[in-house]
């Protein structure tokens, strides 16, 4: 049932709509940034679409065997990584598979099976769902192949594509397809999903954290940890004292040893989520600048007596330029370029006034 699953209620109206119709398009893309539960809905579809004893509005039951055994494919398939000459990943249901990517990308291969599985009657339930993760990492010939296989699928098989980056689709596959669209989550929605699902539990003032860090994704926000996280955001906070302050030779220093740590290839992978956190913290520096109102939300909100001594110091525009010189280095990132000298580059520029 679709009602368990965390935001979305739009996405979720589209489908109740589409499976009261029993008019399940052969061709769906959920699209939609990462972590936001696109999988889990596709999963829901597929269970729909298979349970031995679904609602009145067409909904799994969750309980029977059709239901149980599809949904343990995304638990069966993160404890498994791709192998070579794995074109499908079966489900424990004989009629619901999913395609990922080997390696970066999808290939032919892939979707030649895809095509042959499709043209079977579906073996046990009343219809065969596929499922094609990240199906932005199509190459070219795959697209065209899978063009080909929704010509001419029969009715009782159904594709559904997940994509964090529905423009990256082949225009012609997308115009096949049936799109669902859907939207970060709020940091309440998120907060709601923490404190029922987090396991162990965690104390509020930490899921408020997690839910406001993680910038509507909830995947992120069940893979943080609050005190990780607030270990990192401590030399980042101290960085932009360093900025807010007159920029002695003092502060100059300590803003380079910041900027070192942070571009440490020891620490590669968490030099993005770094970059994260120094940008949600100017942020919050920034909104606090702008008012003096107290009752101004902001995402670092359990160090709000540190931030806001900082605020004052430091004139909007000057919080607002910082945002624009941290979102040019993620885009300069993209094509490749030495970590450290940008760092460096970038808690420079910040400084100057
Ligand atoms: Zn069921």
């Amino acid at each position: 049932m679709f009602e368990k699953l965390t935001g979305n209620e739009q996405a979720k109206d589209n489908l109740r709509r589409i499976l009261q119709a029993q008019r399940t398009p052969g061709a769906l893309i959920l699209a939609g940034e990462s972590g936001v539960g696109k999988k889990m809905f596709a999963i829901e579809i597929a269970k729909s679409l298979n349970c031995l004893s679904p609602t009145a509005g067409g909904e799994a039951c969750d309980m029977c065997a059709a239901c149980l055994r599809i949904a343990r494919l995304v638990a069966l398939s993160e404890q498994k990584e791709p192998e070579k000459g794995e074109n499908i990943f079966w489900s424990e249901h004989p009629d619901v598979g999913l395609v990922r990517a080997m390696g970066t990308i999808i290939k032919i291969d892939q979707i030649r099976e895809l095509e042959r599985e499709t043209n079977f009657r579906p073996y046990e339930g009343r219809a065969r769902v596929f499922i094609i993760d990240e199906a932005e990492r199509m190459n070219e010939q795959a697209s065209n192949a899978l063009l080909k296989t929704l010509e001419e699928m029969p009715a009782t098989s159904h594709v559904v594509l997940i994509t964090a980056r529905l423009d990256a689709l082949l225009p012609t596959v997308r115009s096949r397809c049936q799109i669902v669209r859907f939207a970060p989550l709020s940091a309440d929605e998120i907060e709601k999903h923490l404190t029922q699902h987090r396991k162990p539990p965690l104390p509020s003032d930490k899921i408020k954290l997690l839910a406001r860090v993680a910038r509507g994704s909830l995947s992120r926000a069940l893979s943080l940890d609050a005190e990780t996280y607030r270990t990192k955001r401590a030399p980042l906070v101290d960085a932009i004292a360093a900025l807010a302050g007159e920029m002695g030779k003092m502060d100059r220093a300590r803003l380079l040893r910041v900027a070192e740590e942070l571009s440490d290839p020891k620490r590669k992978d968490e030099y993005e989520s770094a970059l994260d956190a120094l940008e949600i913290l100017v942020r919050d520096v920034w909104l606090l600048s702008l008012s003096n109102n107290n009752a101004i939300e902001i995402t670092n909100a359990d160090i709000r007596d540190k931030l806001a001594p900082l605020a004052a110091r430091t004139p909007s525009r000057r919080a607002a330029r910082w945002l624009t010189q941290i979102e040019d280095v993620r885009r300069t990132l993209a094509v490749n370029i030495n970590r450290r000298v940008a760092t460096d580059a970038l808690f420079l520029s910040m400084g100057d006034e």
